[in-house]
């Protein structure tokens, strides 16, 4: 492939799929990330209080997000997430003691639909057929504009569902990112639905071998180097500055920014882009799970939400949690155990514990947020956004993250592809 350099600046899991897809394609890429390990939202790192290598949050990703596990193939590390053979969801509800098992079927027609024992108990099958409201909506539609968000089949399936992935009380979410949540997992049959989670952890699984296939390609991915600024001219970038290293763009270099917003803002000035976040609470608890234990489980009707059983370790996320950043961490802590030990049958005696607030974990998932995202081409003709929080269609997910840096790819490759064949017609 001609052209000169590609520069990816951020590796996130965006910055990273956009230099892995890259550099498959046969560019000269390097990228840059300002903290001392890449993964960005991504990764995992030793907790002190636990002694144990965690991850910042639980991710769960499902057998439907084709992107990321494109991405997953090309690094090699595909067979690192696990899962059961089929879509299968435990909930409980802890106000009613009742737990219950979820297992659409694989196809596209949702005959499980028809099955009692395999819908929610407690629900009708035409309530199931309310959320097609959400497949057609307007941009500015909130869910609850569109859909009732009460009643048990909101309560037990909807709302779970979506609070996790929006990452935003549901009713004020958009309706057009719920609507594509539900239309890439049941809408696409239990066979999209399949949880799969990174066991080894995120690091191993989405970042380490990324930076393996990357070095193996000769791209060099340099660690602490901030992008502090980008000199423009004539309408296309010129220099970056790191601090007080300055690195001269070649006429036919290309960049790819894959920073969170407010950092993109900043460099790239009048860049309209999402401004408001929610907190993802983690609560990780050093004690193995009993050998029963589902590899996720569902939670309504308490403080926890989900819990994930790690080989050493139990955790719990708690999504949209900015209500809970002013609480006693102690007080989280004892709270989230005491559920947690009951329904897993763990004990009551609180192990030792870890909170991390990811405070700007997503941008918010609502109707004017969304439509401050911007696409991936910006007014200069040689930079090109990636990230979870531009226009993917998507909430922020990894499979966001992943399809926004496949897009500033591809967007690179098709321009060089144009410009040679130009030159060649000539
Ligand atoms: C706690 C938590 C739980 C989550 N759970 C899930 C889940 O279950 N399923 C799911 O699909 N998604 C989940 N997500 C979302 C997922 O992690 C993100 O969508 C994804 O990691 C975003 O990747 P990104 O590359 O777009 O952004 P980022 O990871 O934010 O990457 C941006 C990178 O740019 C770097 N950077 C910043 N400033 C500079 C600078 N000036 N110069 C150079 N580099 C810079 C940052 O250090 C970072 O590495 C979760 C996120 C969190 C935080």
């Amino acid at each position: 492939m001609n052209g000169g350099t590609v520069h990816v600046v951020g590796a996130g899991i965006a910055g990273l799929s956009a230099a892995v897809r890259l550099a498959d394609e046969g560019c000269r890429v390097e990228v840059y990330e300002s903290a001392r390990f890449a993964g960005g939202r991504c990764r995992s790192y030793h907790d002190r209080t636990l002694d144990l290598r965690i991850d910042n949050g639980n991710h769960l990703l499902l057998s439907g997000n084709a992107a990321a596990l494109d991405y997953l193939g090309r690094i090699g590390s595909g067979a690192k997430l696990k899962g059961p053979v089929s879509a299968i969801f435990d909930f409980a509800d802890l106000a009613k003691g009742e737990r219950w098992r979820l297992r659409p079927n694989d196809g596209r027609v949702p005959w499980w639909l028809l099955s009692a024992g395999r819908r929610v108990p407690g629900t009708r099958l035409r309530e199931y057929l309310a959320v097609l409201a959400t497949l057609r909506v307007r941009a500015s539609a909130r869910l609850r504009d569109v859909m009732d968000c009460s009643g048990p089949l909101y309560q037990r399936l909807w709302r779970p569902v979506l609070l996790a992935g929006l990452n935003n009380d549901p009713p004020d979410s958009s309706a057009r990112l719920a609507g594509a949540i539900l239309r890439e997992t049941l809408g696409a049959g239990g066979k999209a639905c399949r949880p799969l989670v990174a066991i080894e952890g995120l690091s191993s699984t989405f970042v380490e071998p990324a930076l393996a296939h990357l070095s193996k390609r000769g791209v060099s991915v340099h660690l602490g180097q901030r992008l502090g600024a980008v000199d423009f001219e004539a309408g296309r970038a010129v220099a970056l500055s790191f601090g007080k290293q300055q690195k001269a763009l070649a006429q036919d270099d290309a960049l790819v920014l894959a920073l969170p917003p407010w950092i993109a803002q900043e460099i790239l000035p009048g860049l309209e882009v999402p401004d408001a976040f929610r907190t993802i609470l983690n609560a990780h608890f050093r004690i193995a799970p009993s050998p029963d234990q589902p590899m996720i489980l569902g939670v309504v009707n308490g403080l926890t939400e989900w819990v994930f059983a790690y080989k050493d370790y139990v955790s719990v996320t708690i999504s949209s949690a900015d209500r809970l950043l002013c609480e006693p961490r102690e007080r989280l802590a004892a709270q989230i155990w005491r559920e947690v030990g009951a329904l897993c049958g763990l004990g009551s005696r609180l192990p030792p514990w870890q909170i991390i607030n990811e405070r700007r974990a997503t941008f918010a998932a609502i109707p004017d947020q969304d439509a401050k995202r911007p696409c991936a081409r910006t007014s200069w003709r040689n930079v090109v956004l990636a990230g979870d929080w531009t226009q993917t269609g998507l909430p922020a997910t990894i499979e966001g993250a992943v399809r926004s840096g496949y897009r500033a790819a591809s967007i690179i490759m098709e321009e060089r592809e144009a410009a040679h064949g130009a030159i060649t017609v000539r």
